[in-house]
């Protein structure tokens, strides 16, 4: 499964990043509109351009370690330097993005600097050039170092092509989707924040009886993947702390890598989330179970040390509650409670897993889905204004990995956000599809 390249913004605050980000996705992020927590604060989403598609990174909003102890004199300053970082390190392209009406500040010239230094292909964005003043021609832009700068007003959204037209011409070639050599796997990728417990549920999954540990080399791409056969079952368990396990630590506290995230995201089949059960949901966590539903993959949102959590018969029930009503937008991913210390859960959690993966990989009747369509409908016409009005046709499953369904309708512009969250709750009643994500699309047919 090849995954996306990532594109990141970076910048000092206030130049504009989270305008532009928000400019790019504005089409999709007005789709998913009224579905809470989504589109608040979004930090990652998908683009396409051209026949590419990649994620882009707002690093604005990304948490770094920046500590106020320390004697940096400027905080925000070594923040963005921190994120510029991280970028370098991680991003396939990077979009440095400063302001032209302050012009190049001292910390742009250090982020420049550091950007000069990588191999990484780096586009210079000139934000807020509003009017055809072509300030930004100005030779201080070009002292950056950085070759042409593209000026753009993400306010106004002029300058959004050449620059999209820019980014997709330095991404890295497409990968070859890669062909699974030996029959299927499933991905199961690992993710949350430092200290949540990641390694040690590895460790734990590579522990049990049923987990055989594969010696064959080169069967995965990726030296932070471990393969394992459970039972008749290959799986590929993506890790997002193995970094950290290789090397010593030195801060006692692991950088949280987004990137890397994303990117285990993206190549996976199903998403196990780890909540620590005693700090709760984090803004982090949420940001994440949004990418994971956008990028459509299976989630398990698991609960981990949860042995040191004092219970009664009610504890685990309102835990659910408060991971739905925080996140409602995955209220079909099932909820685990673990102790990865104390191996409690361990196998329970990876057969969800591997249910997840089947769930996604299932077909339904175009004929039992034409009867579930009539019957929700006649249940619960969809909406009318005068003179308006929807009419269903058809309805097939065009897809699975994720299942995707196409409903045939009179004018997919009378598709209202409750109406398909109404018959995605149908098919799932009828269907399940437990833990994974349904892509709905609504084409036009006279
Ligand atoms: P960030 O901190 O880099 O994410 O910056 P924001 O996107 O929050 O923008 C900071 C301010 O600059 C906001 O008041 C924006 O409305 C404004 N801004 C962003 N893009 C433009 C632009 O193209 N032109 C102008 N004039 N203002 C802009
Ligand atoms: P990672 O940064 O997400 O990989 O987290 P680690 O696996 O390194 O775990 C961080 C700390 O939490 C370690 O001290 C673990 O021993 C501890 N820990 C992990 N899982 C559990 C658990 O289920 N129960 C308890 N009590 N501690 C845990």
């Amino acid at each position: 499964m090849a995954a996306k390249p990532i594109v990141a913004i970076v910048g000092r605050p206030n130049v504009g990043k989270s305008t532009f980000f928000n400019r790019l996705l504005g089409e999709r992020a007005a789709i998913v509109q009224d579905e809470p927590g989504t589109t608040r604060d979004r930090l990652y989403g998908e683009v396409s351009w051209r026949g590419r598609t990649f994620t882009i990174v707002d690093t604005g909003g990304l948490e770094t370690s920046v500590d106020s102890s320390s004697d940096e004199p400027d905080p925000i300053r070594r923040m963005v330097r921190e994120q510029a970082e991280q970028a370098i390190r991680e991003a396939d392209l990077i979009v440095f993005m400063i302001d032209v009406k302050t012009g190049p500040t001292p910390s742009d010239y250090e982020i420049a600097d550091l950007l000069r230094r990588t191999n990484k292909p780096t586009i210079l964005a000139v934000n807020k050039a509003d009017s055809p003043q072509r300030e930004y021609e100005a030779v201080e832009f070009y002292s950056l170092g950085m070759g042409d700068p593209i000026p753009v007003s993400a306010y106004h959204g002029m300058g959004i092509t050449p620059l999209l037209d820019r980014v997709v011409e330095l991404l890295p070639p497409e990968e070859e989707e890669e062909e699974e050599e030996t029959g299927p796997v499933v991905r199961i990728a690992i993710v949350g924040r430092p200290n949540v417990g990641k390694s040690r549920l590895l460790n734990a999954i590579l522990g049990q009886e049923r987990a055989i540990v594969s010696d064959v080399p080169g069967t995965t791409r990726d030296p932070v993947d471990t393969e394992i056969q459970w039972g008749d079952q290959r799986i590929v368990l993506i890790d997002t702390a193995g970094i950290r396990r290789r090397g010593k630590v030195e801060s006692g506290i692991e950088q949280y890598s987004v990137f890397r995230t994303l990117r285990a995201i993206g190549r996976s089949d199903v998403v196990l989330l780890l909540i620590d059960a005693q700090e709760g949901l984090t803004a982090q966590d949420e940001h994440i179970a949004g990418y994971v539903l956008e990028e459509y993959k299976g989630l398990v949102l698991v609960v981990n040390k949860w042995d040191l959590v004092e219970k009664d018969e009610n504890t685990a029930n309102e835990y659910v509650a408060h991971l739905r009503e925080r996140m409602p937008f995955v209220d079909w991913a099932p909820v685990r409670f673990i102790s990865a210390k104390y191996s409690q859960g361990i196998p329970g959690l990876v057969e969800t897993a591997l249910k997840i993966a089947r769930e996604r990989e299932r077909r339904i009747t175009t004929a039992a889905l034409n009867r579930l369509l009539r019957d929700a409908v006649a249940a619960h016409q969809p909406p009318s204004k005068p003179g308006k009005w929807l009419k269903f046709y058809y309805v097939t499953q065009a897809d699975v990995k994720p299942p995707t369904f196409v409903f045939f309708v009179n004018d997919p512009k009378q598709v209202q956000f409750g109406y398909k969250r109404y018959l995605e709750n149908r098919i799932r009643e009828a269907y399940g599809f437990e833990g994974t994500p349904i892509r709905m699309y609504f084409r036009s047919r006279q």
